[in-house]
């Protein structure tokens, strides 16, 4: 055994062969994350109240509704239903944003290098929405561009060192300064998608972040996770904004600023047709 100190060496290489081996639960993991901490108790609980019920009722055979398959594929293919056991938890949004903390580094990897310029406008009333390029900017001045990047989005401890091989797609939203980092990594380092990146947060509020190249793209080494990716982006590229910005047109953006429709109408606009 040497002394030198492993974490930021075990920050650059990842083995999923050994997480295979020993499993994530048995790491020693810091912070676990609130999702697989509740999943884990919610699991406990489920156990428990099957056991119950099991020696409540003597006669009653619980076999074939446990062969029984609610969570077919009749339900898995509508849209808007997600299945799993108790417990997982479904954000109201079909693709999440990253978010960042201060007291925690994320590692992320870039799928690809298109990335998606929005611009977009923040109000009280109308929450943030896309820019239609009209009385948005006449009412609301000049939106806010942001770049968009869909994003390889680890499990990891506070550093940033992978735990286990649960990964989420998610979109990654930055705005100039940042944008400018992101192009400067891929100049200089190459191809921005086959890394890993740190991201340290240093103002929770403002989302102020850096970012440091961590080494290859761990997902891309496993055919499981590239298969997984192409899976969710194949069926959700068309909400990949939806995270950022709402889509609004010009009569549901004044809606929500307060005009009626009448008084809508009574507004100088050309092009406001009542829906119905
Ligand atoms: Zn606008």
């Amino acid at each position: 055994m040497s002394f030198v100190d492993k974490n930021s060496d075990d920050i650059f290489d990842v083995d999923f062969s050994e997480l295979d081996e020993k499993g994530s639960e048995e790491k020693d993991i810091p912070v676990q994350s609130q999702d697989s901490k509740s999943k884990k108790q919610s699991q406990e609980k489920q156990g428990n109240q099957e056991e119950n019920a099991i020696q409540e009722s003597n006669n009653a055979d619980v076999s074939e509704i446990e062969e029984l398959d609610i969570l077919d594929d009749s339900l898995k293919d509508l849209p808007g239903v997600s299945t799993g056991k108790i417990g997982v938890k479904v954000s109201r949004f079909l693709v999440e944003r990253c978010r960042f903390t201060t007291s925690k580094k994320e590692r992320l990897s870039i799928i690809k290098d298109d990335v998606i310029p929005v611009k977009l406008h923040y109000d009280e009333d109308t929450g943030s929405f896309i820019c239609f390029e009209g009385k948005c900017c006449e009412m609301l001045g000049f939106p806010r561009v942001k770049y968009v990047y869909p994003v390889v989005f680890y499990d990891t401890d506070t550093k940033g060192k992978i735990q286990s091989k649960d990964i989420q797609v998610k979109v990654l939203s930055v705005g100039n300064e940042q944008n400018e980092d992101l192009i400067t990594i891929n100049e200089v380092q190459g191809d921005i998608t086959g890394f890993d990146l740190l991201v340290s947060c240093k103002d929770e509020q403002y989302q102020k972040i850096s970012f440091t190249v961590a080494g290859k793209a761990a997902w891309r080494t496993r055919p499981e996770m590239v298969q997984f990716v192409k899976n969710f982006l194949t069926r959700n590229k068309k909400h990949l904004l939806t995270a950022v910005g709402k889509k609004l047109n010009e009569s549901e953006f004044l809606k929500l600023m307060g005009y009626s429709e009448s008084e809508q109408e009574n507004l100088d606009f050309d092009d406001v047709f009542p829906d119905d």
